[in-house]
């Protein structure tokens, strides 16, 4: 096997989205020495922005609520940080509901204040992951090997597990089988650039309950897109039986079901993105899931919003208790 490129880190984490991003911050406050990895060229994973020319998207995660005391409060210092701010309370002729917040000016900006300061390689992707007893070491797509003390893993769970099988690091049968339970849906996202502005009511958007669309929303209106730029999202059902076909075809057939909803603009570009794990549809019950307890293996958590709650607070909630957990051991 390659030999490591640099001595063992504390903890390594796989993922850069806010699961992985919340446990680095916790981690690296204690004074361990923290390194997070993510295939994609951006930190933030599922809160991603996408720009088409002067237009600027919400592809992912389009807002947040604040459920819990202690999310309030980091709610509370983004928003004096200046990257968060309440986009809405209810939709015309519904009642209040928790206030939707949002990131500013995109929902990445809230990836990026959490990854400063932080130790993080973007466009690295972990291949494999397997240990000696005393270390882990994971195995990159560059053939690099990265050891460390920890590692939390805050991908998809079947992405887990498949980097766990992949280093034929076996996990016994009741772990695998909760883990296997955790299911996600998927999602169809059409980002469409338009010549003239929409006639969404504010606050510039809509979930719709029935059909192929789940939600859209007015960029321009939300304050993320200096020009006119709407984001469809289809639903579950719909993503699921179209996932595989022609996407272009598909975001076609999409902004045609949508069109009543924007108004007499007309669409000039668009883009189409589909996410394989979009939201969890069934969750653990635990926070995270320290894999390692008990086990003859270095310690290994399991964290994202598979665990704490199926969303944007939840996957926060969750890199919280996966930091917590390792404290406690390292
Ligand atoms: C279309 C869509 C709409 C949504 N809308 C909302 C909403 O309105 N409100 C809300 O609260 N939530 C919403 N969500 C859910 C919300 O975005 C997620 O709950 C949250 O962002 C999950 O964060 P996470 O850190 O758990 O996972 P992720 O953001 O998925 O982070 C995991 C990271 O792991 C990386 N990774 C995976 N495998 C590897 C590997 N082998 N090597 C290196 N890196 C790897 C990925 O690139 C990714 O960056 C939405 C999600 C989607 C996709």
């Amino acid at each position: 096997m390659t030999k490591p490129n640099s001595p063992p880190v504390d903890t390594l984490i796989i993922g850069s989205g806010l699961a992985g991003l919340s446990a680095a911050k916790k981690l690296s406050s204690k004074g361990l020495n923290v390194v997070v990895i993510d295939k994609g060229r951006g930190v933030g994973g599922r809160l991603a922005a996408r720009r088409i020319g002067e237009a600027v998207f919400d592809n992912g995660a389009q807002f947040f609520t604040a459920r819990s005391e202690k999310f309030q409060a980091c709610v509370n210092q983004w928003i004096k940080a200046g990257v968060a701010e309440q986009w809405y309370k209810s939709y015309p002729g519904q009642p209040n509901g928790h206030p939707r917040y949002r990131g500013v000016p995109t929902m990445a900006s809230i990836a990026k204040h959490l990854a400063k300061e932080q130790t993080h390689l973007q466009s690295t992707r972990a291949q494999s992951l397997c240990h000696d007893g005393c270390l882990w070491r994971v195995q990159l797509e560059s053939k690099k090997i990265i050891e460390a003390r920890s590692v939390i893993i805050t991908s998809p769970v079947p992405q887990a597990l498949e980097l766990l099988n992949q280093g034929d690091t076996q996990l016994p049968s009741p772990i695998l089988e909760r883990l296997q339970k955790i299911q996600y849906e998927s999602c169809i996202a059409v980002m469409a650039v338009l010549d003239g502005p929409t006639n969404l009511p504010d606050p510039g958007a809509l979930a719709l309950e029935q059909g192929p669309i789940a939600w859209i929303s007015d960029n321009a209106k939300k304050g993320v897109s200096p020009i006119p730029a709407i984001t469809i999202h289809a639903s579950g059902n719909y993503s699921a039986a179209h996932f595989s076909h022609d996407r272009l075809a598909v975001g076609r057939e999409l902004i045609e079901k949508a069109r009543p909803l924007f108004g007499d603009a007309n669409v000039i570009d668009f883009q189409v993105h589909g996410w394989l794990y979009s939201k969890p549809i069934i969750t653990d019950n635990d926070a995270c899931l320290l894999v390692s307890d008990g086990l003859k293996m270095p310690p290994l958590v399991l964290a994202g919003d598979a665990f704490a709650g199926p969303r944007f607070e939840g996957a926060v909630l969750s890199g919280w208790s996966a930091a917590g957990q390792l404290q406690d051991i390292l």
